[in-house]
């Protein structure tokens, strides 16, 4: 038996059929029942919110000889002659290959001439944001004045870009991304039809991974049922097909967080790479799952029906964030969101990740105001321990971090510029002149924010010197001059009872430790 795509077999033939978007829909109904028909439509929204879908519809009710309701009626020949792609009426133009005057002009030309048959032509134009300055001009002037029979519908999803001129022309309809719930809804509806067997969860993944967008949501159906024809579909088949991660994952990678456990954190991450799953989608997900702990967290009501989990999943939420505080999970969804947008079309995804999880597992190394934060609680919890002074193994130590030679994580995640100046940091210090060098050679090295050279050193004297402007200038120049390009470091004072290595990660020993086994 041959596979037709969802897509294609369940595009909207009615508009019953579209969802998730009732407001435009009435709307273009009742322009049809009432014979109040525009002569140009702007639709804009995000990819796959059924722009083009409802734009087709609209062609095929205006040109319908007897529309139920607003909807084209499927069976009269103006209906079946555009359905099976013969109509001369309703002209599709994609921009983005169609983009120059003359192909604009050659629209123009033709609107000149009035239908054969049917009450309209109707010209849809995709992507319109791609036409140039000249072909919106040679459109403005058909829009000015457009003949009787003629409607456009002008599609994009980047309305900024379409000048004010052609804006002011048009009716301008706003596709909003679809909610989870209609997603999920439409997808289980066709689901029956085909009678295929799917878990519930199973769908409201597939709909949450689509993002408002029903054509992803149903593109990602078919691949995920390609995958396992003929079985049913479940959540654990989904996830393995697109290659997700189960909660119980994220779950892990919390708590190893909270214990500061970097070398855990890089070993679940390689564990997931291993699994082949898919990077991108990794952080999304990590990130969803933190805003439903916040949810639970923060609302004493029912939210089952706000957050997308069964009640298994629900109650183990409710006991994760019972140890965690609500700063704490802010902090991570900002930095996590961060990193969403920035591996999106990054090549060393993994590298990225890392970084995010040292960071999130040394707030030390964070300036921000959240990072702060959860600093002085780590150090709030010590007191109550009564560790400030002796802390014994409160924290893991970065020596533990070390020690593990073979997880290769870490010291890849360190940018090249601060591997090749620790590398080099006895040279470059024996350049210096007293005092500074004798400061410079008692500091120790860490990564701070932005990916400086974080210089950290334990006493007041020679912090009130290197944190001199002019100083520290002065060591800026000399790692610029040895690196040849632009450098800045940042300089930090040991608090007192604090231990540089239970509070930093040491880069003289990481790094020694990846020259060592380069040297195998
Ligand atoms: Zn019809």
């Amino acid at each position: 038996m041959s596979y037709t795509a969802l897509y294609r077999k369940f595009r909207p033939d009615i508009f019953e059929d579209v969802k998730g978007q009732d407001h435009i829909v009435t709307t273009l109904r009742n322009q049809i029942k009432a014979d109040r028909i525009g002569h140009a439509y702007l639709f804009t929204g995000t990819r796959g919110t059924g722009k083009t879908t409802i734009a087709k519809l609209f062609a095929k009710s205006v040109n319908c000889e007897n529309p139920v309701d607003g909807s084209p009626c499927g069976q009269c020949r103006s209906c079946q002659t555009i359905a099976s792609g013969a109509s001369v009426n309703v002209i599709e133009i994609d921009a983005a290959s169609n983009n120059g005057v003359d192909n604009i002009r050659e629209i123009i030309d033709e609107v000149s001439y009035s239908p054969v048959e049917g009450k309209f032509k109707v010209y849809i134009i995709d992507e319109v944001h791609m036409l140039s300055i000249g072909a919106f001009n040679a459109l403005l002037k058909t829009l000015e004045e457009p003949p009787s029979y003629v409607i456009f519908i002008l599609a994009t999803t980047e309305v900024h870009k379409i000048p004010i001129t052609i804006l002011s022309r048009c009716q301008r309809y706003d596709f909003k991304r679809i909610t989870i719930e209609t997603i999920a809804d439409r997808l289980r509806e066709l689901m029956d039809k085909e009678q295929v067997q799917v878990e519930e969860k199973a769908l409201r993944y597939i709909a949450k991974t689509a993002d408002g967008s029903m054509r992803d949501a149903l593109s990602l159906l078919d691949q995920c049922i390609a995958f396992h024809f003929g079985e049913e579909l479940t959540y654990d088949k989904v996830l393995d097909v697109l290659g997700a991660v189960d909660t119980e994952v994220f779950a892990r990678l919390l708590e190893m967080i909270q214990a500061q456990d970097v070398t855990g954190c890089i070993a679940l991450l390689e564990e997931v790479v291993m699994q082949g799953r898919e990077l991108t989608q990794f952080v999304t997900d990590i990130t969803w799952y933190l805003r439903n702990l916040l949810l639970v967290k923060t609302s004493d009501s029912d939210i089952e029906d706000v957050i997308d989990v069964s009640s298994d999943n629900l109650a183990r939420l409710k006991a994760e964030a019972e140890t965690m505080d609500a700063e704490e999970i802010m902090r991570q969804i900002r930095i996590f969101s961060e990193l969403s947008g920035q591996i999106k079309y990054a090549t060393q995804k993994r590298i990225l990740i890392e970084m995010t999880l040292i960071k999130l597992c040394r707030p030390a190394m964070e300036t921000t105001n959240d990072a702060v934060v959860a600093r002085v609680k780590d150090l709030e919890e010590k007191i109550e321990k009564g560790v400030v002074q002796t802390a014994p193994v409160a924290i893991q130590s970065t020596e533990t971090v070390t020690a593990a030679a073979p997880k290769p994580g870490l010291p890849k995640a360190i940018p090249d510029d601060i591997r090749q100046i620790v590398g080099s940091w006895h040279g470059i210090v024996a350049e210096a002149s007293q005092p500074l060098k004798t400061h410079l050679k008692n500091a120790h090295l860490s990564l701070g924010g932005d990916n400086r050279l974080l210089i950290v050193v334990d006493d007041g004297v020679a912090y009130d010197y290197l944190s001199d402007e002019e100083n520290r200038k002065h060591v800026e120049t000399m790692i610029s001059n040895f690196l040849q390009k632009e450098a800045a470091v940042q300089i930090q004072n040991l608090a007192p009872g604090r231990h540089f290595e239970e509070n930093y990660v040491d880069l003289t020993k990481v790094i020694n430790m990846d020259i060592e086994i380069e040297d195998e």
